[in-house]
């Protein structure tokens, strides 16, 4: 049974690398006037309330979102979109990917997302019902390999599992490989946590050597509480939108600069 809730997490310096990163590439991807397919496997409920309980348990996101929000410009993607979801639902509500995605996308184009967990899928059906879009109570590895590739072609598929089942760190070299040998042309952005004892490195590893072409990024931060594991944030992204390296260097300089400082 999954355990796994994003509401303890959101808002953390871990989002702020991954959602500045998909809306910087959303913005860029839509200002081209063509459609495109959103795909994503690991949605959680979309949209978040950082005074509840769970959120304020953590402290995670007062030691991320709370902080970074005086990091990026006005014009910046991340905060055009923060500042819509705040203006519909308070200062304190934080979107997740779907609903970063959604508020990106335009009409002509089309959103898929899977979510397992019960209460999440509810949520998420729920918090989604503004924009709508195809929602799926199923496996997400299950839904991109059998969605891809999806139509129209030009796309992009955000991977984002909890890493609660520890085979996945084997396991996802050779279906990312998998999708990506389905939709060659598709923008695949694979988040992984760093951690201390560094799991994720042989994962990456496999990666690289499978998708020679990919670009892997990471950021640093110090653990948001005592004993906390997590101390870096990854993007694996297949078929970067082109800038999407500039773009990374800026966040780069961002967490360098802003992170580290005590908190
Ligand atoms: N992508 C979301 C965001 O950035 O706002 C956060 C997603 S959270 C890290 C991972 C989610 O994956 C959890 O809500 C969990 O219930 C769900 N999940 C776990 N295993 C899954 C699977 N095999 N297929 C689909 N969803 C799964």
């Amino acid at each position: 049974m999954l355990s796994y809730q994003h509401i303890y997490h959101a808002g953390n310096l871990a989002d702020v690398h991954k959602h500045s990163m998909l809306a910087w590439a959303l913005d860029y991807m839509t200002a081209k006037d063509k459609p495109l397919s959103y795909l994503e496997t690991h949605a959680g409920r979309g949209l978040y309330d950082l005074t509840d309980a769970a959120a304020l348990k953590t402290g995670e996101a007062a030691q991320g979102i709370a902080r970074a929000d005086a990091w990026f410009s006005a014009d910046h993607p991340y905060t055009q979109v923060l500042g819509r979801i705040r203006d519909k639902h308070g200062s304190d509500a934080y979107p997740g990917s779907p609903v970063i995605a959604a508020e990106s996308l335009r009409p002509m184009d089309s959103i898929t997302l899977s979510e397992l967990h019960p209460q999440e899928f509810a949520a998420l059906k729920q918090n989604m019902s503004p924009y709508g879009g195809v929602f799926k109570q199923m496996d997400g590895w299950e839904m991109a390999l059998s969605m891809c590739p999806p139509e129209p072609r030009r796309g992009f598929l955000l991977i984002d599992p909890s890493f609660e089942v520890k085979s996945d760190y084997q396991t996802i070299p050779r279906t990312i490989s998998q999708i990506h040998r389905k939709w060659g042309v598709g923008v695949i952005m694979l988040w992984y946590p760093i951690l201390t004892g560094a799991p994720h490195e042989p994962m990456i590893g496999a990666l690289q050597s499978a998708l020679p072409e990919a670009v892997t990024h990471e950021v640093s931060f110090p653990p948001a509480r005592d004993g906390h594991r997590m101390v870096g944030s990854g993007l694996f992204v297949v078929n970067p939108p082109y800038g999407f390296q500039q773009e990374a260097a800026r966040i780069s300089a961002l967490f360098s600069s802003r992170a580290g400082s005590p908190m």
